[in-house]
C-alpha cells in the first residue's frame, strides 16, 4: 500500500482537466455544446469524433492526471475503447495473448471479430510466466490482461507482465476496472495502454456508460487516428456529466475499500460463508501483490455461501432488503449478482468448473452506504438460509 495517503489524486479528481470560465469566472467547466466549429482558428477543426473538443479534453487530462500518464481518450463505451486499441495495434496476420480469467464482453469481441479480420489469439494463465512464454509466437504483437480478475478477484503481476513484454517487444494492455486509478496505476509498473469501462467506478452512479485510455504520449497519435475512423466518442453533456462525477472518485473509492474490507472480515468469520475472495485479507493468493501494486484493496469482493445450491442463493438474494440484486459494478449504491447466472451463465458446467466458480458463489459490488447497515442486511439474510 504505498502510496494510498501520501498522493494527491484527491486534487486530481476536483481539479485536473477543468476549463477556464472566462465570461462568468464560475468555478466549474463551461459546456461546449456544439458539434460544428469555424474552422479558421490556430487551433484547426474541432469535431466531437476527432475527441477534440474542450469537454472531452477536459475529461481526458483528468484522466490522464490519474493514471500518472500523458494522455487519454474518452470512449462511448468500454468495448469502444478496447477495440480502438486493438486495431490500432493489431492488423491481419497478428496474434494476440489474453489472460484466460477475463470480462465476458471482451472475450466475446475476441472470439467473435477476430476471425472476421485475420487475427489470431490465445488464452494464457497470465499468473504463470512459463505459460505466458510458451504461448508467445513470432507474430504475437499484444499481451492483454485484467486485474483483479472477474470474479474470483485474482491478481496479474503487472511488473511480470511490463518485463515480459518489454523483451518480446509487445505492447502490453490492462482492464483497469475494477481497480480504479485510485487503487492502481498499470503504466507506473510497465504496462502500455490503460482501459477501464468507465460506466464503473469513474462514472460512480450508475448512470453513465463510457471507456477510456490511457497511454504515453508516443502511442497517441496512433490511437486518436484509429480512433477517430472507428467513432464511438462521446458528447460535450456526457463530458460535462464524467467530470462532475470524477471529482468525488478519490472519496468513494476510499470508503468502498473501507466497507469491503469490512464486509470481507464479516464474510470470513461467518459460520455460513465457505470462502471469501478479496485481494486485502491475508488468506486471498496474492495479498503480497496485492500490498505491492495496489494502493488500496477496491471495493469488490466475492464469496460462497456453505452447502448453498442455486435455489438456496437465489432465497438469500430475495431476503436482501437493502442490498440490490443487479448486474454492473461500482457505483455509490452496493449490488450483489450470482456469476452462474449472469456473467458465466453461457460457460458449460465443465467451463465453469475449470474456471473455478461454483453455483455458490455471489459477487459484491460494495457502495458508500453506512458499513454497519450493509453487514446488518447481509446478516439477515444468511440467518434466514437456517440449519
Ligand atoms: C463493464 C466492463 C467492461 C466493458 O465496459 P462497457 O462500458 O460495458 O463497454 C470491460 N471490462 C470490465 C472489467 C467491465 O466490468
Amino acid at each position: 500500500m504505498s502510496n494510498s495517503l501520501s498522493d494527491n489524486k484527491g486534487t486530481h479528481c476536483v481539479h485536473s482537466g477543468g476549463l477556464p470560465d472566462e465570461a462568468t469566472a464560475g468555478v466549474n467547466s463551461p459546456v461546449y455544446t456544439s458539434s460544428a466549429f469555424d474552422y479558421r482558428t490556430e487551433a484547426g477543426v474541432m469535431y466531437p469524433r476527432y475527441f477534440n473538443t474542450p469537454n472531452q479534453m477536459a475529461v481526458a487530462r483528468k484522466i490522464a492526471a490519474l493514471e500518472e500518464t500523458d494522455q487519454a481518450l474518452i470512449f462511448s463505451s468500454g468495448l469502444a475503447a478496447t477495440y480502438a486499441a486493438f486495431l490500432t495495434f493489431l492488423k491481419a496476420g497478428d496474434h494476440i495473448l489474453l489472460t484466460s480469467d477475463i470480462y465476458g464482453g471482451t472475450q466475446h469481441l475476441v472470439q467473435a471479430e477476430f476471425p472476421k479480420l485475420g487475427i489470431t489469439f490465445d488464452f494464457v494463465d497470465c499468473k504463470q510466466e512459463s505459460a505466458i512464454a510458451a504461448a508467445i509466437r513470432p507474430n504475437t504483437k499484444m499481451l492483454y490482461v485484467e486485474t483483479p480478475s472477474n470474479p474470483l478477484m485474482r491478481l496479474t503481476d503487472l511488473e511480470l507482465i511490463g518485463r515480459i513484454v518489454k523483451k518480446h517487444e509487445l505492447i502490453s494492455m490492462c482492464d483497469n476496472t475494477f481497480a480504479s486509478p485510485i487503487n492502481q496505476n498499470p503504466i507506473k509498473h510497465g504496462i502500455d495502454v490503460v482501459m477501464h469501462s468507465g460506466t464503473k467506478y469513474l462514472g460512480g452512479h450508475s448512470d453513465l456508460i463510457f471507456g477510456v485510455l490511457a497511454y504515453a504520449q508516443q502511442h497517441h497519435e496512433s490511437i486518436r487516428a484509429t480512433a477517430v475512423n472507428l467513432g464511438g466518442n462521446i458528447n460535450a453533456q456526457t463530458a460535462s456529466l464524467i467530470e462532475r462525477s470524477m471529482k468525488t472518485l478519490h472519496l468513494r473509492v476510499r470508503e468502498q475499500n473501507a466497507n469491503a474490507l469490512r464486509i470481507a472480515q464479516f464474510l470470513q468469520a461467518h459460520p455460513k460463508v465457505d470462502r471469501v475472495h478479496y485481494p486485502g485479507l491475508a488468506t486471498h493468493p496474492e495479498y503480497e501483490l496485492a500490498k505491492k501494486q495496489m494502493s488500496g484493496f477496491g471495493g469488490m469482493l466475492s464469496f460462497e455461501i456453505k452447502d448453498a445450491d442455486l435455489k438456496a442463493c437465489e432465497l438469500f438474494l430475495n431476503n436482501l432488503k437493502l442490498i440490490r440484486p443487479a448486474v454492473s459494478l461500482g457505483g455509490v449504491e452496493t449490488l450483489i449478482n450470482s456469476s452462474v447466472r449472469t456473467s458465466h451463465a453461457k460457460l458449460s458446467l465443465e467451463e465453469r468448473a475449470k474456471a473455478g466458480i461454483k453455483e455458490n458463489l455471489l459477487r459484491l459490488s460494495v457502495g458508500i452506504e453506512t458499513v454497519e447497515d450493509l453487514i446488518q442486511d447481509l446478516q439477515q439474510s444468511l440467518q434466514k438460509l437456517g440449519n
